[in-house]
């Protein structure tokens, strides 16, 4: 965003990351966001499975624009709104879980490759949901000589924009997963359609509900075909089928709201004691996802949980990892000592691993909380294991795309001291 005061602003689009922070925070409401609201209506109205993909901080926001103050929960009323509305409900939590398994799978590899040494690494994942179910994995370590510490998280598309725009070296250092929205749209497109919901793949139609303006940019990367090709491959379509998107249309917060609107639909007049259906079952690690520190908190307790082979004491300040959270804070920065399990530390000869991990709250304005990190990663003096990012400050619960407040919701003070 260019321009002096009192005349009129523009945007460079190559070189801006669509985070939409200056859409919430006009003082004048000067800047709109395109919107798939109309193309979402039209599919609605007939012969296509629309999906719901709900991201965890519209659940806390959807409410206000309904007269309900900042941050009242409406969840199950949420889910019985969309339904009323046409949608399949595919909760973002939920693949916000699938996102963590990757991704705390990815740093684990890491950490055993450059921390710990080994060549290999085997561990169990399971998971809590009805039907619950446990899984061997066996990483072979060779693959990540190329995947250095620290790892970023790479679930906010506006960071992940930042870097390639502006420090591409760093990329190596980004986790390879997909975020949550674009995890959930193929799966949505593929087992979904092809064992939920009984219908062609190519009928789907993902919509993904989002606090943020930055994940309908990410929607529309040209890579984000997979389900396509993946079930071209299978011969699970036609040949005749044209490429779709993983991920088909993103509406924002405040584009739910208008169409709840139109549809004379009120969130708030439902119950919120729905039973969950399929991909409405998640874990809180999933829910927290929406907050600054919320990515750190599930992949602490992921690694944790792994790496000691139990559970993180439930009462300890250890499940929580309180000391990740971003609060008001630019920066946040902690260490979690995991103790190995009885094969790593035979294996290692090493009784536990301390993970420095680091929570950028927020990239700050021309990126001032994030480029100190970067810089020293690629100097070679970060001490940190793992780092997240997110753009927003609060992260996603204060994105671009949740409702607008007369002067602006941005609630960090970047005067507060970095407790570094
Ligand atoms: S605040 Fe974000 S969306 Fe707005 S111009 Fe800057 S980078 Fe682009
Ligand atoms: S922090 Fe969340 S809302 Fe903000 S740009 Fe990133 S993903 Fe979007």
């Amino acid at each position: 965003m260019q321009g002096e005061i009192g005349v009129r602003h523009s945007i460079d689009y190559d070189m801006c990351i669509n985070c939409g922070q200056c859409l919430i925070n006009c003082p004048f409401g000067a800047i709109e966001q395109m919107s798939f609201l109309e193309d979402v209506m039209e599919k609605l109205n007939g012969g296509w499975t629309v999906v719901a993909i709900v991201a965890p901080a519209v659940r806390v926001a959807i409410a206000e624009e309904f007269g309900k103050p900042p941050g009242t929960l409406t969840v199950a009323r949420l889910h019985a709104a969309l339904k009323k509305a046409g949608f399949k409900v595919y909760e973002n939590n939920f693949a916000a879980d699938q996102t963590i398994m990757e991704e705390g799978t990815e740093l684990i590899g890491r950490v055993a490759y450059w921390e710990l040494g080994l060549k290999e690494i085997e561990f169990e994942i399971t998971d809590s949901y009805p039907g619950s179910w446990r899984k061997k994995v066996r990483l072979e370590l060779k693959e990540f000589e190329n995947r250095p510490l620290p790892q970023f998280t790479s679930c906010c598309p506006a960071w992940v924009r930042y870097a390639e725009l502006y420090y591409p070296e760093i990329l190596p250092h980004i986790s390879s997963c997909k975020s949550p929205q674009q995890m959930a749209g193929p799966t949505a497109k593929t087992y979904g359609a092809l064992k939920v919901w009984k219908v062609s793949p190519e009928k789907v139609y993902t919509v993904g509900v989002m606090p943020c303006t930055a994940k309908i940019y990410e929607a529309s990367r040209p890579e984000f075909n997979s389900a396509w090709r993946w079930l071209r491959e299978k011969g699970l379509i036609p040949e005749s089928v044209p490429p779709f998107r993983d991920v088909d249309a993103v509406l924002t917060t405040r584009d739910l709201a208008e169409l709840f609107r139109r549809k004379g639909i009120n969130p708030l007049e439902f119950s919120e004691n729905e039973n969950p259906e399929d991909f409405e079952w998640y874990s809180g690690g999933g829910t927290i996802f929406g907050t600054s520190g919320g990515v750190m908190e599930a992949a602490m307790r992921f690694a944790w949980s792994v790496l000691s082979g139990q559970e993180p004491p439930a009462t300890s300040e250890e499940w929580d990892f309180v000391k990740v959270r971003g609060y008001t804070y630019p920066r946040v920065h902690a260490s979690v000592t995991i103790p190995l399990k009885k094969e790593l530390r035979k294996e290692t000869g090493i009784d536990e691993v301390t993970l420095n991990v680091c929570v950028v709250n927020g990239i700050g304005f021309g990126g001032m909380h994030i480029k100190p990190v970067i810089e020293e990663v690629l100097a070679g003096t970060s001490r940190y294991h793992f780092i997240e990012v997110m753009t927003c400050p609060g992260g996603c619960l204060n994105g671009g795309g949740q409702p607008v407040e007369p002067m602006g919701t941005s609630w960090i003070d970047p005067v507060l001291p970095l407790p570094l």
